[in-house]
C-alpha cells in the first residue's frame, strides 16, 4: 500500500515525497481510512510507528475537502501533554500547512499568554496545545470552539495522569456539537481511566490496536541491572557509558533533583550533557531540546517530562536511572529510541526503592526480565520478596506464628534499614504507587 492509496490531496502526498515518506506504517494503514470517513476513534501502537501523521493528514484532508463550519474558530485543535510534543507535532503540521492556505498556531504553558491571545485572534485553522493553556484561553474568551470540527487528543493517557480530565470536557463541552469528529492516541491506551473520559468525549469510536501496549517492541533491547545503592547505580552507569560512546543517550531519573545531580556528575565526568526538567523557563527548555536534537549533547537527563512522544532518531540507547512510577511510563520511556524500524537498547538500574515499580513492569508486560550483570560489578541485592498476605483461615499454631512474625518483622527491619542506606543523599522515587489514586507528579505538570 502507498499514501498514493488513500484519498488525499494532491498537495499533502507532494509534502509526503518531499519529506520521503512513501510507504503507510500500520497504524497509519487502519487509522486514515477510519478519520477520513469522519468515524470518531481510539488508536494506538507501539511508540515510533508513526501516530503523529495518522491524525495529521486526515486532519488535513478534512480541512481541505470540507467546508468550514465557522469562519473564525479553529477547526482542529490537537492537545498534546507536554510542551516539547506540542512543539514538535505542530513542527510537522507546519510542514504540511505550508502547501496549502491554512493557518496553525500553537498555545503552550510557559509562553507569554497575551501574544498567544493575539494569535488566537489571528483565527488560526490549527490549534496545537496544551491541555491547561488552551483552557485559560477559553476562559478569557480569546477563542471560541463553535465551530469545532475535529479534537484530537495525542497521548491521551498521560494527559489523564497530569490531572487534565478537567480541563479535557471543558474543551470539549465548548465544542459540544454533533458534527464534531474526535480521536484519540497513545501507545498505551488500555486501562480504565481513559475508558471512562472516552466514554465521555468520543462517539461510538472504532477502535484500532496495532498490538496491546504491552506488546514486545521487537526493536528495543532491554537489559536490566540490580543494584544494592546509589553508588552502585552511578558504577554501573560510567561502565555503561564508557562502552557506549558513540550513542546518543537519554537517562530517566525519578526526580529533578536527582536529574540536576546526576547531570553534574556527567558533565564533571566530561560527557557532553544536558538536563532537562519541567520547572525550567519554556526558552531554556527549548533550547535544551533544539541542541540535543542537533546532537550538540550526548546526554540528555531528564524525568518523566520527556517520556512521551519526543521523537529524536539519534538516540540509540534509554537508560532508567529509578524505575518510573507508572508501568506504563517504562513502555515510553524505551520508545524514546528504537523508532522508525531503527535498533535501540534500554538499560534499567533496579535498587531496592525500584523494585516495586520494576516488579509491576514486568506485570504490565507480562515478562519475566532476566538479569544482566557486569563483571566485578554484581552486587548482592537480589529483589525484594512479596508481602505475605493476611491469610487468616490457615493460622498457624501460636508459637509457629509468634517465630513468623519475628523472623518477618527482623527481614522487614533489614530491608528498611538497606532501603534508608539506599534513599542516603538522594531521593530515588517516592513510594511506589498504582494508578487510581491520581498521579503525584515527578515533575512540574505541564500547564
Ligand atoms: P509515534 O507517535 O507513533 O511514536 P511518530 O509519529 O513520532 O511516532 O513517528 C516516528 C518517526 O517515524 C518520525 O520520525 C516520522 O517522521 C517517521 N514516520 C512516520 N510515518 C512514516 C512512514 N510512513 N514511513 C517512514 N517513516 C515514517
Ligand atoms: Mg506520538
Amino acid at each position: 500500500m502507498q499514501f498514493t492509496d488513500f484519498s488525499l490531496d494532491q498537495r499533502l502526498l507532494q509534502t509526503l515525497k518531499h519529506m520521503g515518506i512513501d510507504t503507510p506504517t500500520e497504524i497509519q494503514e487502519q487509522a486514515i481510512p477510519i478519520a477520513l470517513a469522519g468515524k470518531d476513534l481510539m488508536a494506538s501502537s507501539k511508540t515510533g510507528s508513526g501516530k503523529t501523521l495518522a491524525f495529521l493528514l486526515p486532519a488535513m484532508q478534512r480541512m481541505i475537502s470540507c467546508k468550514a463550519l465557522s469562519k473564525r474558530d479553529p477547526r482542529a485543535v490537537i492537545l498534546l501533554p507536554t510542551r516539547e510534543l506540542a512543539t514538535q507535532v505542530y513542527s510537522q503540521l507546519r510542514l504540511l500547512v505550508a502547501n496549502t492556505q491554512f493557518k496553525a498556531t500553537k498555545i503552550l504553558g510557559g509562553e507569554n499568554f497575551n501574544d498567544q491571545a493575539k494569535a488566537l485572534a489571528r483565527d488560526p485553522h490549527f490549534v496545537v496545545a496544551t491541555p491547561g493553556r488552551l483552557a485559560d484561553h477559553l476562559k478569557q474568551h480569546h477563542l471560541h470552539l463553535n465551530g469545532l470540527e475535529l479534537l484530537i487528543f495525542d497521548e491521551a493517557d498521560r494527559m489523564l495522569d497530569l490531572g487534565f480530565a478537567e480541563q479535557l470536557k471543558q474543551i470539549n463541552g465548548a465544542a459540544d456539537h454533533k458534527r464534531r469528529q474526535t480521536l484519540m492516541f497513545s501507545a498505551t491506551l488500555d486501562h480504565g481511566d481513559v475508558d471512562e473520559i472516552a466514554a465521555e468525549l468520543l462517539k461510538t469510536p472504532e477502535h484500532v490496536a496495532i498490538g496491546a501496549g504491552n506488546l514486545e517492541h521487537k526493536d528495543i533491547t532491554q537489559r536490566i541491572f540490580l543494584c544494592d545503592h546509589l553508588d552502585h547505580k552511578e558504577a554501573l552507569l560510567s561502565r555503561i557509558l564508557k562502552d557506549e560512546q558513540q550513542k546518543q543517550i537519554i537517562i530517566f531519573t525519578a526526580t529533578r533533583q536527582d536529574t540536576d545531580r546526576l547531570a553534574k556528575k556527567l558533565a564533571d565526568d566530561g560527557f557532553k550533557t544536558a538536563s532537562l526538567s519541567g520547572e525550567l523557563k519554556q526558552n531554556a527548555r527549548n533550547q535544551i531540546m533544539d541542541e540535543f536534537s542537533r546532537g550538540l549533547q550526548q546526554i540528555l537527563v531528564t524525568t518523566d517530562v520527556a517520556s512521551r512522544g519526543l521523537d529524536l532518531l539519534n538516540v540509540s540507547l534509554v537508560i532508567n536511572f529509578d524505575m518510573p512510577k507508572f508501568a506504563e511510563e517504562y513502555v515510553h520511556r524505551i520508545g524514546r529510541t528504537g523508532r522508525a524500524g531503527a535498533k535501540g537498547d534500554a538499560v534499567s538500574l533496579v535498587g531496592p526503592k525500584d523494585w516495586v515499580n520494576f516488579t509491576q513492569v514486568q506485570t504490565f508486560l507480562n515478562k519475566q526480565f532476566a538479569f544482566s550483570e557486569l563483571e566485578g560489578l554484581k552486587g548482592k541485592f537480589t529483589g525484594l520478596k512479596p508481602k505475605a498476605k493476611n491469610n487468616k483461615k490457615a493460622k498457624p499454631a501460636a508459637a509457629k506464628k509468634k517465630a513468623a512474625t519475628a523472623k518477618k518483622k527482623s527481614a522487614a527491619k533489614a530491608t528498611a534499614n538497606r532501603d534508608r542506606r539506599f534513599a542516603t543523599g538522594v531521593d530515588v522515587g517516592d513510594a511506589p504507587m498504582l494508578r487510581k489514586p491520581k498521579a503525584k507528579l515527578q515533575d512540574t505538570p505541564e500547564d
